[in-house]
């Protein structure tokens, strides 16, 4: 006999922001005058009503465990009312509307091992992807890049020296997360996917993955009477899209999987429309634990920009002025024709495909 449904649906999705807010960020929502930097990692926000809130910044090693997080906690209860936050860039910050809380607090963020700094024309804390720990098909291990570079660019992060903001992304693959940033690195597969022919047609859904293909490289095949797929090599840009649809399509490899850097590119309108990031190094070992490579050649353009750039400029809108043929000479980078994309293969390059995908 059927039974009555009694039990009702629960609605999922985010809670209310009201209820995380510090008090006094919630009385002035949408009502601060002015806000201030006092010092390098501090902000300081004044509100129509004359509230005053500061906001304390840190950077953390993104990966964090739990003694970790009670450990922030316990400095959030003891100078910032219970109340922190992360950022998109895995800093964390504190609120105090008390003056007297701030050096303390940050004394003991520093003593904890979490530099104060990340604001105005500092290099901020990196945002990137999820790496080995939560993702299928990265290459690299996005959070150990982004903690090796953020070393190596301590100062640059606590102190406020660069012409403007400096927004750094790490990717550990070339087609899905990460995004425009003043310097992105990127990883970059340099040969088609192998194929294990064997076990293909059991784990892939074969129409999907061809569908995949950005430049319809892919195609049904049959391999010792089973059905496959093969890669037009000639076709293929290494993005590896395939391997996400289809672990047979295995493109990852110790040897053959690179970092590439790309700068220049800038999400906001300010002074100049958004822009996109070019390719300026590639062929970079990927070589966990340090990456000793990639935060090498970072520190050399970071260092260029910063004694070439003029007050505001970001770093894209440094080179627009200087022109590439100085940026490669102040930075020493190599320049070969990899690095240039002038449209004429773009019948072979761009997405021909007519599939649908999602
Ligand atoms: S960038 Fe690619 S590999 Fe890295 S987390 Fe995103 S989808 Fe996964
Ligand atoms: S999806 Fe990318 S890596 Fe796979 S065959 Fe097509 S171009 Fe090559």
């Amino acid at each position: 006999m059927a039974t009555e449904r009694t039990w009702k649906t629960i609605e999922n999705g985010p809670h209310e922001l009201d209820e995380f807010l510090h008090p006094v960020s919630l009385k002035n929502y949408g009502k601060w005058k002015y806000h201030e930097r006092p010092r390098p990692g501090v902000l300081k926000h004044v509100a129509e009503s004359g509230d005053v809130l500061f906001t304390v910044r840190a950077a953390t090693h993104r990966q964090v465990t739990v003694d970790i997080v009670r450990r922030l906690c316990d400095l959030a209860d003891r100078f910032a009312d219970g109340h922190l936050r992360w950022t998109v860039r895995n800093n964390v910050e504190f609120m105090t509307p008390n003056a007297a809380n701030v050096d303390p607090l940050i004394a003991a963020l520093e003593a904890a091992g979490h530099p104060v700094g990340g604001t105005g024309p500092s290099v901020s804390a990196i945002a990137h992807t999820q790496g080995w720990l939560h993702c299928d098909i990265p290459a690299v291990d996005a959070s150990g890049v982004a903690k090796s570079i953020m070393d190596a660019l301590f100062h640059d992060f606590a102190h406020e020296e660069m012409p403007n903001r400096v927004r750094l992304t790490t990717s550990c693959c070339e087609i899905n997360c990460g995004g425009q940033a003043d310097i992105a690195v990127v990883v970059q597969h340099t040969r088609p996917p192998r194929i294990n022919h064997e076990i293909l047609a059991n784990v892939c859904e074969m129409p999907s993955t061809v569908a995949r293909c950005p430049v319809a490289a892919i195609r049904p095949t049959t391999v010792n009477g089973k059905p496959s797929l093969m890669v037009v090599e000639e076709k293929c840009i290494y993005c590896g899209a395939c391997f996400g649809a289809c672990p047979a399509m295995e493109i990852n490899h110790p040897e053959h999987s690179k970092l590439a850097i790309w700068v220049g590119g800038k999400n906001s309108n300010a002074r100049t429309k958004p822009g996109n990031m070019k390719l300026v190094a590639h062929g970079l070992p990927n070589n966990p634990p340090r990456w000793p490579e990639v935060s090498e050649l970072l520190k050399r353009i970071l260092a260029a920009y910063k004694a070439g750039g003029r007050d505001w400029e970001r770093l894209g809108e440094w080179i627009d002025r200087i022109g590439w043929k100085r940026f490669f000479e102040e930075t020493g980078l190599p320049f070969d024709k990899f690095m240039i994309d002038n449209y004429r293969h773009a019948r072979v390059s761009f997405n021909q495909s007519a599939h649908i995908r999602f």
